[in-house]
């Protein structure tokens, strides 16, 4: 497809599995939900369960009854990473037999010794699979991307033209080649999702390119923090209340900026939702990411834990 050619909107909201919804995930799951709504788009939701070490039983239901209860009606067949495996390995065959793809044996502790950089050092050992996680041969390096709401976003060169992971050593495919591969497939012209997502973006427009696929635009949203810590799954956050999705979906508007009218606290959702989708607008957003981007090379450089 050519990628000029105007498409109509599809976007997503794709959680994991591994906790109930909390607010910072409302953010994204609204955040996603109004500007495909406002837009006519289609809103698709992915249960992004790749990871059963990190998935916690029963979530993924509660995470749809959540949506359900908020109103935040989604469109069209339910995915499931889960369900992909097949999709995924196909990718990953044809890279391989594009000479794309390697085996690498380096441990976490060798990488941090060099910097907290992977180096290419496995990358003409021709290793075997056993025991080995698959890397690709990143010759589509992205270093800036443009985001609807962030403006142009750089990429540290060591994290652009890093031979980064799409097949862990478990056997799990890596996060960045699902989203991808997922995002790729559904058609999705825009991901809007939390800025804690930023800097894998550049990975993903790689991928992107690899697979001659159309690059959707970007919107990070700010992150929903708690004396400066982010919320999220694994720091506890509460769930959200089913019982009075208005008061949630109204401090949610407020936080993205959208200065609901007061006396709309508390409304049912479906009034709430109608007013938002009216009144959506993306110049109100606050544009802090609370996060910081951390620099190259540096030794304060923590790696979010998708890359
Ligand atoms: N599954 C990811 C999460 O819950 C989001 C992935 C994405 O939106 O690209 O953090
Ligand atoms: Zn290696």
């Amino acid at each position: 497809m050519n990628n000029s050619a105007p498409r109509p909107y599809i976007g997503r909201f794709a959680p994991s599995p591994s906790g109930p919804l909390h607010f910072g995930s409302l953010v994204a799951a609204l955040g996603s939900y109004l500007q495909a709504r406002s837009q006519q788009g289609l809103w698709l939701l992915r249960i992004e369960d790749l990871d059963p070490p990190r998935e916690v039983p029963g979530a993924a239901d509660a995470i749809l009854h959540t949506l359900d209860a908020f109103g935040l009606h989604w469109d069209g067949p339910l995915v499931y990473q889960s369900q992909r495996l097949g999709a995924y390995q196909a990718v990953l065959d044809s890279w391989s037999r594009l000479g794309l793809t390697y085996h690498c044996r380096c441990t976490r502790k060798m990488i941090s010794a060099s910097g907290g950089f992977y180096n290419g050092h496995c990358r003409n050992l021709a290793l075997p699979d056993q025991e080995a996680a698959t890397r690709l041969v990143m010759n589509r390096p992205v270093y800036h991307f443009h985001d609807q709401l962030q403006g142009t976003v750089r990429i540290p060169r060591a994290l652009a033209e890093e031979d980064f992971i799409i097949r862990r050593r478990d056997g799990l495919y890596a996060y960045n080649l699902a989203v991808v591969l997922d995002d790729a497939d559904a058609g999705i012209t825009e991901v809007v999702r939390g800025a804690d997502l930023l800097e894998p973006s550049g990975r993903q427009i790689s991928l992107y390119q690899m697979l001659k696929a159309p690059v959707p635009r970007w919107l990070h949203l700010p992150l929903a923090s708690h004396s400066g810590h982010k919320l999220s799954k694994q720091n506890h956050a509460p769930a959200l209340d089913i019982q009075q999705p208005g008061q949630a979906l109204w401090q949610a508007l407020d936080f993205l900026g959208q200065q609901p009218p007061a006396d709309l606290f508390g409304a049912g959702s479906s009034e709430l939702l109608s007013w938002a989708q009216l009144n959506w607008r993306l110049s109100l957003i606050p544009k802090k990411t609370n996060i910081e981007l951390r620099c190259v090379g540096s030794s304060h450089f923590q790696r979010p834990a998708l890359l």
